[in-house]
């Protein structure tokens, strides 16, 4: 967390969430606030090779609660399937809790391609226990069909040698299922003999491979897991963290990296802590050749972001991303932009990236422009995502607290979530209540919402107790008179940690706060 407290004013929840925004909470307003719109109806669409369709194994901090949900697939239409899988109960190995998985014994990724990335990533015929996570591929035949590649598999879980007369005859049954559900002219010499499969990991490789994804290709991710899992052990001890890397220094490239900000995103989204993660990230920018070219790219993006300030325009947002949209990382930069600006991305900019696009007649331009707008639409998709995870998760622990005895020790006991998108999701509340007339518990609210925020303070520095005093008063009478008030701890040491705060909050997309950071910061430097 930032540490800068202003509930409400720019952790805008998406326009999806019916939580309206506080507005005495801020002393200045946005000026172009516009109304939410609705979402475009198509969601985007999540290639299989990249992002979700990771096949390596993934670190503790994807556990088994990340996977069961998965497959869920929350708010997409039911799946239309030409061979539905059939539910069945498997009791855990490991801790004996029992759970049902969805079975799959045929796969026709020529009707049903949306298999395609579930079936890669591990979330199909692969058990995971929802209570300790042990699992593994189901022991059942799956027949896949990629009539793209000419392909007709089957996974059969025993040694080819021991094959027996009986599992020939089920995998023939399963082919015969196929067929008949194909059009005749879709039946191809090819089905008459499926390749058989008896690891299920070759199996998936082979699909892989239609991705153009190698075995190799395979291992080094997987081997990338496993060193980040690694590192993360290491965390305390830098002399076998610095070993570590000197032995697979070879691991560490833009896929590491980009495999680590994936872990930061993941666990943030998921309620955990990213910090240790953040903290090998930040290690291996300064260790590494490639980690030092991206901070060489970080430390440009944070240049041209300090051009931009609350004035600035969506046109001129789009345009300055165009336009570093040039030469060799032109590409890289372009887009580790667009994600530090994510807060800007709202659906007016969506339109506007669209239209250009419709205008676009240059070939390059448009492509541009069409990896932009997925890469948006991502973004937008992924804050709505957590934006919905993390009220979910202020409601739980408001309803806690509110039916606690003494709300100030329940709310201490929930120490840890208490923080700046706290605070905004229960100033919402506080709103809603008023709106509805609800005087009593808007009251009892607000006192929630006092007890928080001193809980927050507590843990502040003096210093940033006295920034969130500054930014927070209602006029310049009482700012003057604040300032005054607090003469002896202005600086030249305050003055410096204000422009640390204010790049921090220029990089976080928060041009608002760091406009306001850097006003005050001059009216402090003529003071000290
Ligand atoms: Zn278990």
């Amino acid at each position: 967390m930032s540490g800068i407290l202003l509930p409400g004013q720019e952790n805008k929840p998406a326009s999806d969430i019916k939580i309206e925004l506080p507005g005495g909470f801020s002393s200045r307003k946005r000026g172009d606030e516009t109304p939410p719109a609705e979402k475009p109806a198509e969601t985007p669409a999540t290639p299989p090779a990249t992002d979700e369709g990771s096949p390596a194994e993934e670190p503790a901090a994807e556990a088994p609660a990340a996977k069961g949900r998965r497959g869920g697939g929350r708010g997409q239409p039911a799946l239309d399937l030409l061979f539905p899988p059939a539910p069945v109960q498997i009791r855990c190995p490991n801790c004996g809790t029992p759970y049902q998985v969805a079975l799959f014994s045929i796969i026709d990724l020529g009707v049903n391609p949306e298999l395609k990335g579930p079936l890669l990533s591990g979330q199909i015929n692969v058990a995971a226990c929802p209570n300790c996570g042990v699992g593994g591929p189901l022991s059942a035949p799956l027949l896949v069909h990629e009539p793209a590649h000419n392909f007709l598999g089957v996974f059969a879980p025993m040694q080819a040698q021991n094959m027996d007369a009986q599992q020939q005859k089920a995998i023939g049954d399963l082919t015969q299922t196929l067929m008949r559900k194909l059009p005749q002219e879709a039946r191809k010499g090819y089905m008459l003999q499926p390749k058989q499969f008896g690891d299920w990991n070759r199996f998936i490789e082979q699909l892989w491979g239609f991705e153009g994804v190698t075995p190799e290709m395979l291992r080094r991710q997987r081997n990338q897991s496993e060193l980040l899992q690694r590192l993360l052990g290491l965390a305390n001890d830098p002399k076998a963290m610095d070993l570590a890397l000197q032995r697979d220094s070879g691991l560490v490239d833009r896929d590491f990296f980009a495999l680590l900000d994936r872990f930061v995103m993941l666990a943030s989204s998921q309620g955990q802590n990213p910090e240790p993660i953040v903290q090998i990230r930040n290690q291996l920018l300064d260790k590494t050749e490639v980690g030092r070219q991206i901070k060489a790219r970080q430390e440009k993006v944070r240049g041209i972001l300090q051009g931009l300030g609350a004035n600035t325009t969506r046109e001129q947002v789009l345009d300055t991303i165009l336009a570093n949209w040039q030469g060799e990382d032109g590409r890289e930069t372009a887009s580790a932009l667009t994600v530090a600006v994510a807060p800007l991305l709202d659906y007016q900019f969506l339109m506007l990236v669209s239209e250009r696009l419709e205008n676009a007649s240059d070939e390059e331009e448009r492509n541009r422009l069409e990896e932009l707008r997925q890469l948006v639409m991502a973004i937008q998709e992924q804050q709505t995502q957590s934006q919905q995870a993390m009220v979910q998760q202020v409601q739980q622990i408001l309803q806690e607290v509110l039916q606690a005895p003494d709300s100030a020790v329940a709310l201490r006991q929930y120490a840890d979530y208490i923080d700046e998108s706290f605070l905004a999701v229960l100033a919402a509340n506080i709103q809603a209540a008023q709106r509805n007339k609800s005087t009593a518990a808007a009251r009892r609210l607000q006192q929630i919402y006092d007890q928080a925020l001193a809980i927050v303070q507590e843990s502040l520095p003096d210093e940033m107790r006295l920034v969130n005093d500054l930014l927070n008063a209602p006029d310049k009478a009482a700012l003057t008179k604040l300032l005054q008030e607090n003469r002896s701890k202005l600086n030249k040491e305050f003055v410096s940690s204000l422009k640390v705060l204010e790049t921090d909050m220029r990089d976080a997309g928060r041009s608002e706060v760091a406009d306001r950071l850097k006003s005050l910061r001059s009216q402090i430097q003529l003071m000290v």
